[in-house]
This record gives structure tokens, C-alpha cells and sequence, in this order.
């Protein structure tokens, strides 16, 4: 009998607690059932499986690590986690669950007025309102923290937004936007709560996308949108403010990359030892395991380094590099990971209907999203030289 087939091969589910491991479970039980039978074709015709969302919503899960407001309250190690399991099935559905919980909720939560939070934080968890995160331009994107030109002025009572963000998440059917502009007054970047009805809004949808297909991603032009004092997020008053949110969403990532590289191995392993070739199966075969090994050693070593990282985090003691050195390196493997897996797979490998092609597809935007490698890894450099080679 062959054994059971495994990508946390340390078992570093062992960690967790029984109401948190039951939490993962569920998570992988909903992904398997509900996303993996439908998720190549809705990648192929670059659509997103809107009848999922109330499906989500009875995960009770959005919001993960946020106190009160109906959020679970779960440990960053658990928001992780679930990102991984997410991710292990398809990364855009991942990425729609990160933009909503993460990007979207998390400015709200770490920079919103009480009332703010109130109103929009159950709503967002029950996942009947819809968000976006809005900071890349579509002339400003690894520059984002001296480079944003679009603009708010005070007019009032009202700020003003005039711009265009490009690449953003869920904006296409988005209920409330993040959108992050320069004062031209005091030259600071803030941040505000955009609805989707103001006027001068309008969002096209990015079309011809090779990877992530099913994140909807839009191309947002403001045109004099005012927006009330009451919607600009008063915990937001510098680029430093947005640079918190990052910290926190970027560490969410190097899990989403781990989840990736997890369900290509899988994946494939499960191929080879299926797949006969001389009459045997590929998986008997020595440099078919020498692959399946060198994919394993390094998703083994991704694991372990993010189940560190969620440690720093939950005692507090996350930094930017730390969450930076995680993203470059589990990016990184991830690409190497599903490239071997798409290469044990032979021709079948660039096939939707085997899964790993869609993986390797997507590691290309998982590589590049939340600070590029050259971005991370300077933030990096930054923090062990006492150097920074940004500007
Ligand atoms: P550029 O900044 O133009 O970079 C191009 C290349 O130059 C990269 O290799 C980069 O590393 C390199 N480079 C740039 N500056 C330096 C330097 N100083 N030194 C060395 N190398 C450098 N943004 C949002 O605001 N909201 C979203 O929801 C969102 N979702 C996204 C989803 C997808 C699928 C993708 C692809 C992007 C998304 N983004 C989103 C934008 C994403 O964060 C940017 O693509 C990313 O920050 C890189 O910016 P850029 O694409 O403009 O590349």
C-alpha cells in the first residue's frame, strides 16, 4: 500500500491546538468540495465564481486574527494557516479571501474610526460587503511610498480624490474601496473609504491576464470624487500608516506561497506514482524521486520558516524585514517547486485539468505582488547593511 501523500512531511500541524487544527481541516474540507471542481474553468474563461461568496460566508472566517466587530479573534499563525489551505487549491481564491480579510478589513480595523468599524467591519466579515485595497498607479507601483500621484485635496468638509489605481483586487464588484492619495496640502499619503456609487468612480476590468484569471482585477479612474470626512480613515496620516497593513498582509502571502507550492507537490506526487511509463510507475523511478525530494526539502524548509514567522508575529515582534524575508524566499521556491511539478508531469503537465498548470501560472503573480523579489529583498538589505539602496 502506497502511503499517505503529505506536503507537511515535519507534521508541523502538531503545533496547533485541536479547535485550531479543526479550524484547518474545515478549511481544506470546504476548499476541496466547493473550489476544486469548479476552479480550471472558471481560470480558463478568467471569471469569478460569485455563487461561492455566501459559501465563504458560512466559514465564519473573514477577518481571521480581528478582536470583536464578529471576527474570530485567531492567532496570526492561524491566519496562515488558512491562507496556505486556501491556496493549496487555487491562489486566487486565496488572494480574493486575502484582499477582503486582509488588505480591505485590516485598513479599516488598523486605521478606522470606531464608527467605521461598526459599519463596516461585520458587514465585510459576513462577507456581504465587498472590498478592495487601492494603492498601485498605473505609473507607480514598486515606488509606491514617494511615488503616488494620485491626489486628495480638503474642499470643506470634503476630500477631494482625483487618480487612477491600477491592478486592484476585487474592484470590479467591490462594495467599498481603500484608496490611498497624496495630500496636496501637507504632501502625506492618507487613506480613505471609497463607496462604490460616488460619483467620478469607475472601474474597468484588467483583461488577458496570465495568471491568478479568477481575481478580478481593476483598472479605477477617480474623477473629482468627494468624499465626506467621515469616510477618510483617521488612523492613516503617512505612507507608515499603509506600510502597517503591508507588514501584516505580506506575511499572509509568503503563506499563500507555501499553499501554492503544497498543492503543486501534492499534486504531482500523486501523478507519478499513478503515471506508468516502461511499465512501471514514473514515481518508482530514481530521478523522478530525486525531483519529488528536492521539492519537498524545500517546501519542508518554507514551512518551518513561516510557522517562525507567525510565531514573531503573534508575540509582537514582527518586522518588515522579517516579513520581507519570508515573501522573497517562499516566492522564490514556490517558482522552482511548481516548475519541477509541472516538469515530473511530462505533457500533461500543461494541462488545466491536472491542476499544476494553473499553479505555475500563478506563481508568476504571487512572485511579483506585495513588493516584488528586488523590492523585499532590499527591505532586507536595508535592515542587515544599515543601508538603503531605494532611492
Ligand atoms: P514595477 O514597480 O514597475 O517594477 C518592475 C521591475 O522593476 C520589478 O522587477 C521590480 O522589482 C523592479 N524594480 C523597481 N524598483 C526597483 C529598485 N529600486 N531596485 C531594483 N529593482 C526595482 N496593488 C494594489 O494596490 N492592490 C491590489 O489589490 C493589487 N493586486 C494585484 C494583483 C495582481 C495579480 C498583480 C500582478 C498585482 C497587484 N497589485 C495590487 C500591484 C502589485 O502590488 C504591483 O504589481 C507590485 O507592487 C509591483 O509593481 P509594478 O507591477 O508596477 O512593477
Amino acid at each position: 500500500e502506497l502511503p499517505e501523500i503529505n506536503g507537511d512531511f515535519y507534521e508541523l500541524h502538531m503545533r496547533l491546538s485541536p479547535e485550531d487544527r479543526a479550524i484547518q481541516l474545515r478549511v481544506r474540507e470546504f476548499m476541496e468540495r466547493e473550489i476544486q471542481p469548479i476552479v480550471n474553468n472558471f481560470w480558463l474563461h478568467d471569471e469569478f465564481p460569485y455563487e461561492i461568496i455566501p459559501k465563504f460566508a458560512e466559514l465564519g472566517l473573514c477577518g481571521v486574527t480581528y478582536q470583536g466587530y464578529e471576527c474570530p479573534g485567531l492567532s496570526f499563525l492561524m491566519e496562515g494557516i488558512i491562507a496556505m489551505e486556501m491556496a493549496r487549491v487555487d491562489s486566487s481564491i486565496a488572494t480574493f479571501f486575502g484582499v477582503q480579510s486582509g488588505l480591505s478589513m485590516g485598513s479599516i480595523y488598523m486605521c478606522g474610526s470606531e464608527a467605521q468599524k461598526q459599519e463596516w467591519l461585520p458587514a465585510m466579515h459576513r462577507l456581504e460587503k465587498i472590498g478592495a485595497f487601492g494603492l498601485t498607479e498605473p505609473e507607480v507601483g514598486s515606488g509606491a511610498a514617494g511615488g503616488l500621484t494620485t491626489t486628495v485635496k480638503r474642499v470643506g468638509d470634503t476630500w477631494v480624490l482625483n487618480g487612477q489605481k491600477k491592478w486592484i483586487g476585487n474592484a470590479t464588484f467591490a462594495d467599498v474601496i481603500i484608496i490611498w492619495a497624496r495630500d496636496v496640502d501637507d504632501g502625506e499619503v492618507k487613506g480613505f473609504i471609497v463607496r462604490k456609487d460616488t460619483p467620478g468612480f469607475e472601474v474597468e476590468k484588467i483583461k488577458g491576464k496570465m495568471a491568478l484569471r479568477i481575481v478580478q482585477n481593476g483598472l479605477i479612474t477617480l474623477t473629482n470624487c468627494a468624499i465626506p470626512e467621515s469616510d477618510r480613515l483617521p488612523h492613516a496620516n503617512s505612507f507608515k500608516d499603509t506600510a502597517r497593513v503591508l507588514q501584516m498582509t505580506r506575511a499572509g502571502v509568503a503563506w499563500m506561497a507555501v499553499g501554492c507550492a503544497r498543492g503543486a507537490y501534492e499534486n504531482a506526487l500523486d501523478y507519478t506514482r499513478k503515471r506508468k511509463q516502461f511499465g512501471k510507475p514514473i514515481a518508482s523511478f530514481q530521478l523522478i524521486q530525486n525531483h519529488l525530494v528536492e521539492m519537498l526539502s524545500n517546501l519542508t524548509a518554507m514551512q518551518s520558516l513561516v510557522y517562525r514567522l507567525s510565531e514573531l508575529q503573534d508575540g509582537g515582534l514582527l518586522k518588515d524585514e522579517h516579513a520581507s524575508l519570508a515573501k522573497v524566499f517562499c516566492s522564490l521556491r514556490t517558482r522552482d517547486i511548481v516548475s519541477k511539478a509541472r516538469e515530473v508531469m511530462g505533457g500533461n503537465g500543461i494541462l488545466l485539468d491536472h491542476n499544476v498548470a494553473r499553479f505555475v501560472a500563478d506563481a508568476e503573480a504571487i512572485y511579483s505582488y506585495e513588493g516584488t523579489k528586488e523590492i523585499n529583498s532590499l527591505i532586507v538589505g536595508r535592515a542587515i547593511t544599515g543601508f538603503s539602496a531605494f532611492v
